[in-house]
């Protein structure tokens, strides 16, 4: 079977294992049942921008052409950089209405486990999506806060003590961070700077999250498709943003957000 259309972000739904959908064009894919067949993707050369719509050989950064990474309220600095968020001021940055929906909301301050202990912040409402989105074994909420802007203070105190990217290397190599993560969640809170301990979440219950990805031993290496390449093997495994193909490649399909891509299945 065929597909063709923009590449969105895989959506992951809490099941144990996770289970996988691609949106491509008209089509949603069921990723779990293709596991063990024989998947191809191939890059068409041409991409959507997801602020404009209007249509590119390549897209800059985050999905947006480089005039709307810019200026679209879509690529803010707040979205990478919550401390950043300047809406509970009523300063816009972009686009002031939309910067308020985004911004003043619960957000809260978590830690998960993809190989190593990472910091992050989430909105309230996505904590599963976005610890599935990284493919996290395990997490945990340190905080809850009322905007983003809060959240984003402590997350940058926090980093002095976690790293606050995933390194998906290690994640996908499963190896395993051996520290427990309510007991870590636990001393965080001696990390959080004394006007912002209010917001630590002592009750924080830990979330284990299975993938549908056996254990991989492969050397790895990322693909990207680019211009007019193409990837085709045996589907391996489903985890985060990633497929693997059983002869260790892997290719996040998030990176390739807004390229048209071909997938044949
Ligand atoms: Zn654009």
């Amino acid at each position: 079977m065929f597909a063709e259309g923009p590449t969105c972000k895989l959506l992951n739904a809490l099941k144990s294992p996770v289970q996988v959908y691609a949106e491509v064009g008209e089509h949603v894919l069921h990723l779990n049942s293709l596991i063990g067949k024989s998947l191809f993707l191939k890059s068409t050369g041409i991409a959507v921008c997801k602020s404009c719509l209007k249509k590119f050989e390549d897209l800059f950064r985050m999905g947006c052409c480089k005039k709307c990474f810019f200026e679209s309220p879509l690529a803010g600095d707040s979205i990478l950089r919550p401390e950043l968020s300047t809406a509970h001021l009523g300063i816009e940055d972009r686009n002031l209405e939309h910067e308020k929906l985004f911004q003043l909301q619960p957000h809260v301050v978590y830690l998960a486990e993809a190989g190593h202990i990472k910091v992050g912040v989430t909105r309230l409402d996505q904590i599963n999506n976005r610890w599935m989105d990284q493919g996290a074994r395990r997490a945990i909420v340190i905080a809850q806060t009322s905007n983003r802007f809060e959240a984003g203070l402590i997350e940058v105190e926090l980093k002095r003590f976690y790293s606050d990217k995933t390194n998906w290397r290690k994640m996908l190599s499963n190896e395993i961070d051996g520290r427990d993560l309510e007991k870590e969640a636990i001393k965080s809170q001696d990390f959080f700077p004394d006007h912002l301990r209010k917001y630590f979440k002592s009750n924080g219950k830990e979330q284990e999250i299975l993938f549908d990805c056996s254990f991989f031993d492969k050397k790895i290496s990322s693909v990207i498709l680019k211009g007019k390449s193409e990837i085709e093997g045996e589907l391996f495994g489903l985890r985060g943003q990633y497929l693997l193909f059983a002869d260790g490649r892997v290719i996040n399909i998030r990176s390739h957000e807004g390229q048209i891509l071909f997938w044949k299945y």
